[in-house]
């Protein structure tokens, strides 16, 4: 068997990244930077007043209550046309540049909020309520780095420096295809004795969109091999990559590492995990090519271990695996000490501590325990059953279903 950390570098050795052009802020949401982006002005590009009120000489007040004159009034959009003297203050909105000798905004409810003379009523010192210009980021400062994903705020940021048409890399195309005699599509009514509805395109297609990817959907494949090779053929033609499940474990009928084999040059991995130990990785004429395994949880932990951090790589980005974090073990967790396990779990909150505890079944057909865990509870090769009370690694895969109405606003 080959050690996990050992397949994941090979596989990702053998990807290259995808061409990088323009996009819009829109079309850029998940896609990755192809370089550094710098600031080619200030944000704020203005020194401007962080509340509704009046814009002071600092040293003006010493005692209070003072009076002051006001000299105009600024609302935000428009420009102060005269400076603060002595004795001075201009009334000021939110997001208003500041006059010039002005050094602090008094805010309105620490004034009469009077016109022409206004009462002020509390001390403030210099700076006090200005956003100085560049204060959050530096003309000319790098402010992402090549490799990042662009994520809402990220986009925000870009926007606020006018960096509208980000360079990124491509989307990938993934071609996508189900093998085996017993699959019929989702919509099939009756299922004849034998058969089973085909789980892992839907399955794949969601995992792949919420990475960014374009699926290319080549249906269910029978176990034949002339269908088999031309379905190959062509999505390893309009493909970035193909991803095929099924027919590739150990004493599979072997028309799928036949074909595979036929097409292109590619492998057949025992990867030590659990689930999804058969993998089958290689080429299809410069394709690459990704045979999961049949199992629905195995596709999902080959697609989270193997083609979603080469596909990231593909895109350009530097993360490619998922964040971790410890919880402790709720309950026994026992696993083959030859394997790196990924347990599908369920997260609950202990105080100040996070509790795994399986969510289902963990035989590799019960895909209800992955649609019901908050994460995998990683128990990597060597280390064997985790006793209870013991810390093991969580993989966060999707963000925890979110908290109810009660959970977060109290009964
Ligand atoms: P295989 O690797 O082709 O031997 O498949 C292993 C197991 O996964 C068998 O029980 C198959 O019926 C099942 N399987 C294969 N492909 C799918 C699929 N697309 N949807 C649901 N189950 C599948
Ligand atoms: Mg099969």
């Amino acid at each position: 068997m080959r050690p996990l950390h050992a397949a994941q570098s090979a596989v990702l050795d053998a990807m290259t990244t995808l061409p990088a052009q323009p996009a819009t802020l829109r079309e850029a949401r998940g896609l990755v930077l192809a370089e550094d982006v710098v600031a080619p002005h200030g944000v704020p590009p203005f020194a401007n007043s962080a509340m509704d009120g009046y814009a002071v000489r600092s040293q003006d007040i010493v005692g209070v209550p003072v009076t002051l004159r006001v000299i105009e009034d600024v609302p935000a959009g428009s420009v102060p046309t005269r400076a603060i003297a002595a004795g001075s203050a201009i009334k000021i909105m939110t997001g208003a540049p500041l006059p010039d000798g002005a050094d602090a905004v008094v805010k309105v409810e620490d004034t009469d909020a009077g016109s022409p003379t206004v009462e002020i009523r509390a001390v403030v010192a210099a700076g006090t309520a200005v956003r100085p210009a560049g204060g959050d980021i530096a003309s000319g400062s790098c402010v992402f780095t090549a490799g990042t994903r662009l994520t809402a705020p990220h986009l925000g940021v870009l926007a606020s420096i006018g960096v509208a048409f980000p360079k990124v890399r491509r989307r990938p195309t993934v071609a996508i295809m189900s093998t085996g005699d017993e699959l019929v599509t989702p919509e099939t009514g009756k299922l004849a004795v034998g058969k089973i509805r085909d789980t892992n395109r839907p399955t794949l297609q969601a995992a792949l969109e919420d990475l960014g990817a374009i699926v290319v959907d080549y249906g269910i494949v029978p176990d034949d091999a002339e269908t088999l090779n031309k379905t190959l053929g062509h999505a390893a033609r309009n493909g970035d990559v193909v991803v095929t499940s099924g027919g590739v474990s150990m004493g599979e009928y072997d028309l799928i590492k036949q074909e595979l084999a036929a097409l292109g040059t590619v492998e057949f991995w025992q990867v030590a995990m659990q689930p999804a130990k058969p993998f089958a990785f290689g080429s299809l004429g410069g394709t690459p090519l990704f045979g999961l395994p049949g199992n629905p949880v195995s596709v999902f932990v080959a697609f989270e271990q193997f083609l979603r951090p080469a596909l990231l790589h593909m895109m350009g980005a530097t993360r490619l695996f998922r964040s971790r974090g410890v919880a402790i073990a709720g309950e026994d967790l026992r696993t083959d000490p030859a394997k790196t396990v990924f347990i599908r779990a369920t997260v609950t909150r202990d105080g100040d501590l996070l509790v795994a505890a399986r969510s289902g079944g963990q035989q590799s057909n019960v895909l209800t325990a992955l649609a019901l865990a908050d994460a995998f509870a990683v128990v990597p090769a060597g280390e064997g059953t985790v006793a209870k009370g013991n810390r093991v690694e969580l993989e966060l895969f999707r963000s925890p279903e979110g908290r109810t109405r009660e959970e977060a606003l109290g009964g």
